[in-house]
């Protein structure tokens, strides 16, 4: 899968990674502890990339298909920061809870098909740390999350070097950094409307 790049050429995705729970308001809202929680992650396929303007089918298997907007971190060479994007991490809240219930892992909660919209890569060369900015997700025009970068438990470097320790991070690789709070359901036909002060807008739909 490609992601498009403002003003270069298409970045290739090798694989996606994400952290959970790396804002204090959320994880509280999951019943969690901020304080306690080294940041630890989970893994979506590829091919599960949505493209900006793309229609996530309405997935199968649940009754709560939830948003989570995330700043995207793309990563170049030796773990370099290339770039960032607005990204949405959906998810079967429902799957989800079955296996945090059952001590079960999450790939059908997280990493099914067309799980991970992301929109246009801004290089990091033209952007600042990333470290503060408003992040916030619309559902049909209705503010749902709202909240600034700066909330972040782990901040994008802190996410690099921890994650770094677990797996051989390569150009290509994605890191969808955790979300605020306020997840909640979309329904079908939804239109979401992502933002990260400073980065390209990301809009998909959910089909019909
Ligand atoms: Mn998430």
């Amino acid at each position: 899968m490609q992601l498009p790049v403002q003003g270069a050429n298409p970045f290739t995705v090798r694989r996606i990674y994400c952290v959970g729970q790396n804002y204090r308001a959320h994880a509280l809202e999951m019943g969690s502890n901020p304080d306690r929680q080294s940041p630890f992650f989970f893994q979506k396929p590829a091919d599960a990339i949505v493209q900006d303007g793309g229609t996530m089918p309405y997935p199968p298997r649940t009754a709560a298909f939830e948003h989570e907007v995330e700043l995207v971190v793309a990563l170049g060479t030796e773990a370099s920061v290339f770039g960032y994007a607005v990204g949405l991490d959906m998810t079967r809240r429902d799957l989800q809870a079955e296996a945090k219930k059952a001590g079960r892992p999450w790939d059908m909660a997280k990493g099914f098909d067309h799980s991970a919209p992301c929109g246009m890569i801004t290089r990091a060369a033209e952007l600042g740390e990333m470290s503060q900015g408003a992040i916030w997700v619309r559902v049909d025009g209705e503010m749902r999350q709202s909240s600034d970068l700066s909330q972040m438990i782990w901040a994008v470097p802190d996410i690099i070097a921890e994650l770094s320790t677990y797996v051989s991070l390569q150009p290509g690789d994605l890191i969808y950094t955790g979300t605020p709070d306020k997840v909640g359901p979309v329904q079908r036909g939804a239109r979401l409307h992502a933002h990260v002060d400073g980065l390209t807008d990301l809009r998909v739909a959910v089909g019909t």
